[in-house]
């Protein structure tokens, strides 16, 4: 329980309404979108600006209470999963676009803005964001940034890292400090920004944010091309790119995942295909037409029997609203769903795919593939029941085995769902020792008392 003084404090702070103490309230805040245990939390606080952000952080530091901050909870490696001595900080009032700057391209938000919120309302003005998980209609950009997401754009556009141009955050003792600027370059002090993405909420608490904005592309076009097998299809990945083609998506999805976005989405896709790439590009006319006919060409060549392209924006909408319902669409067949994202070398990927197929057959369990195949980022996705205790085990062995063949590719764990407390068994693996030695004395010098999302990323420290 968590100590009357402390909730009264918090209630003056924010005020009685957004203290939740209530233990059924506590449930929600006790799981995320990963495959883990659930941890109830003490209490779930909402600020409602930045000056209770910083109030509450410092309480939390002065009193050694744990604190997850938490945006949309989708994330897929754990990393809003509680303290069971802690509190959950929401940011879902935290929800202002402060500033879009249409002259020097810029927006500045706070970190409870939904992706998607922000994206429509930058086109509005014929600007750009491009960072645009699947998640985007509800993960917040402040998630967004700690978990450093990717996105279906990725392969043109980059990650979320390319577009944090500046932020303002309270670190454990609730000082507030400012990074970056609203300038193209900036080269004043340490790039605390870059410090930041991916920190999971580790390193401190993001408050203010300045995005990257660019113009929006005047031109588009969606294909689907179906493949009569995976290998073809993920060949023809590794061949656009090496042909120094780079649509702005680029995503393939196998049959089983095919079959099951069919029946969730009624899309139109076909569900006899072995495999689909989903392909976009944009840009200039004449560059969409040369690359959209290149791109035909070498489906065509490599084995597509059929390419289908939207005809207008409905259609190109209903593919890739398709595409971001594949999670969903999977998440309905069996009670356990386990999403991975290892990333390989584009190169590589018609290896990992075989590869896949292979530890499915050898651990008899059920994989679902699709991804962002284009950046080498595949989401094996295992459908299973955690209660079945025989096929679990199978299940951990065969996360361990995709995990192995990705780093002996020279991929990694993972592209960008982060390392949370799922992947945090394995991180030694990937980055040695030695590294996380160093991210333990980071957060020490930087959170001595050990308040910030206590055991993500780096384990306990
Ligand atoms: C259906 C579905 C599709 C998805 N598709 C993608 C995809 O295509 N690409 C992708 O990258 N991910 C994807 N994800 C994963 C997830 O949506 C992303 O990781 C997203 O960035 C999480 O945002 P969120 O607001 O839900 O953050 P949360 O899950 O609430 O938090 C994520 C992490 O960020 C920290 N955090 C949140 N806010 C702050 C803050 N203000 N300051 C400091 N730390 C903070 C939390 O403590 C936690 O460690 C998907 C998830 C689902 C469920």
């Amino acid at each position: 329980m968590i100590d009357h003084f402390l909730v009264d404090e918090f209630e003056n702070i924010v005020g009685l309404p957004y203290v939740l103490t209530d233990i059924e309230d506590m449930v929600t805040y006790s799981y995320d979108a990963a495959v883990l245990d659930p941890v109830t939390p003490l209490a779930a606080i909402m600020p409602g600006n930045s000056e209770e952000l910083g109030q509450i952080i410092k309480i939390c530091n002065e009193n050694n209470l744990p604190l997850t901050i938490r945006g949309a909870g989708t994330n897929l490696s754990g990393g809003t999963i509680p303290s069971a001595t802690g509190i959950v900080i929401l940011t879902s009032r935290l929800n202002s676009i402060i500033e879009i700057n249409k002259q020097d391209m810029y927006a500045v938000v706070q970190p409870g803005v939904v992706t998607a919120t922000l994206s429509e309302a930058v086109e509005k003005k014929g600007l750009f964001y491009p960072p645009d998980p699947g998640s985007q209609a509800v993960s917040t950009l402040g998630g967004n940034i700690a978990e450093n997401a990717g996105g279906l754009r990725g392969l043109k556009y980059g990650v979320t890292k390319d577009y944090v141009m500046g932020l303002e955050f309270f670190d454990a003792a609730g000082r507030h400090i400012k990074t970056g600027s609203k300038t193209v370059k900036c080269a004043t002090g340490y790039n605390l920004s870059g410090l930041m993405v991916g920190s999971e909420g580790t390193l401190g608490v993001i408050d203010k944010i300045i995005l990257k904005l660019l113009p929006l592309p005047s031109h588009r076009k969606s294909m689907v091309a179906v493949f009569n097998n995976m290998e073809q299809a993920s060949e023809t990945v590794a061949a656009i790119i090496a042909n120094r083609i780079i649509p702005a998506t680029l995503e393939i999805l196998d049959n089983f995942t095919i079959r099951a976005v069919e029946a969730f989405s009624n899309a139109g896709l076909p569900v006899d295909a072995a495999a689909l790439l989903l392909i976009e590009v944009d840009g200039h006319p004449a560059v969409v037409q040369e690359d959209g006919e290149k791109i035909e060409t070498l489906c065509r060549k490599l084995g597509a029997v059929n390419i289908k392209i939207a005809a207008n924006d409905q259609e190109r909408d209903k593919i890739w609203a398709a595409r971001r319902s594949a999670l969903s669409a999977l998440a309905k067949l069996k009670p356990t769903l386990v999403l991975e994202d290892v990333t390989v070398p584009r190169s590589r990927i018609p290896d990992m795919v075989k590869a896949l197929q292979q530890i499915a057959k050898d651990f008899k369990i059920d994989i679902g593939t699709f991804g962002h195949a284009g950046d080498g980022n595949l989401h094996p996705t295992i459908l299973t029941d955690k209660r079945d205790v025989k096929e679990w085990k199978r299940v951990e062995m065969a996360i361990e085995a995709i995990f192995e063949k990705a780093l002996a590719m020279d991929g990694t764990l993972s592209g960008e769902h982060g390392t949370g407390l799922a992947k945090l068994p394995f991180l030694e693996k990937e980055v040695g020792k030695a590294t996380i030695a160093f991210s333990q004395q980071l957060r020490k010098a930087l959170d001595p008392n050990k308040i910030l999302n206590p055991g993500k990323v780096t384990g306990i420290f």
